[in-house]
């Protein structure tokens, strides 16, 4: 899962910024209104962090480009405000949720989920693929009834392969949402973590949920290898 975060305070970009990656998303920076339209336009996050206060243009104008050029990713809105008339005018404006400033890491952390639980592609708090449960809340990963302990990073990628099950996904794709911009390494980075998950998931079943697409990608499915 892919965020961007556009918010001129250094310092709280820093905080939100580790404390995402540390839970396994991948996350892109802007510091200024102009800069966070050209990556939201340019790329696919799975949802955008807000800041309305933004040099060169606000967080509000922002979204409602966003929203003109029909970006329906979920945006949740940060304001140092808390007058009702602000909060109107947010979600008039397309804002899917909003944070008044201060707030705890902890409550940022269950609106994203909350959001990207009901964002627009499958969203669900658990998702099923054969006898494979994800529990998106806790994060919890089970196969035949047996708990599966996976890194953030590993919980990301297994995310993100279920929530396109049976879609080929190739390793690019795979970088962009599970890991960031910022990231400048191999791209066997995918062929890496794609073994460890099979190491936790596959090896000790029969069935064998992840496929490789020879010289394409990865998939999750229930169904048997073409
Ligand atoms: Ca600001």
């Amino acid at each position: 899962m892919r965020i961007l975060i556009v918010e001129d305070e250094e310092k709280l970009c820093g905080i939100l910024s580790r404390g995402l990656k540390s839970e396994g998303f991948a996350v892109d920076l802007a510091h200024d209104g102009l800069q966070g339209l050209e990556l939201a336009t340019s790329y696919t996050y799975d949802l955008i962090v807000l800041d309305v206060q933004l040099p060169k243009m606000t967080g509000t104008q922002l979204l409602q480009r966003l929203r003109q050029r029909d970006h329906y990713v979920p945006v949740l809105m940060l304001t140092a405000r808390d007058a009702v008339s602000d909060k109107v005018v947010h979600f008039e404006a397309g804002a899917d949720d909003y944070l008044t400033k201060p707030f705890s890491f902890a409550e940022l952390l269950v609106r994203i989920k909350a959001l990207m639980r009901r964002g627009p592609v499958q969203r669900s708090d658990s998702l099923k693929i054969a006898d494979l449960e994800i529990d998106r809340l806790s994060r919890q990963v089970k196969r035949a009834g047996k708990r599966i302990e996976l890194s953030p990073k590993e919980y990301a990628l297994l995310e993100y392969l279920a929530l396109n099950t049976g879609r080929v996904l190739s390793r690019t794709m795979i970088i962009e949402h599970v890991w960031d911009q910022s990231f400048e390494g191999l791209t066997n980075i995918v062929d890496v973590y794609v073994k460890q998950l099979r190491t936790k998931l596959d090896a000790d079943y029969d069935k064998k949920l992840i496929k490789t697409s020879r010289g394409v990608g990865y998939t999750l499915t229930d169904e048997a290898a073409a």
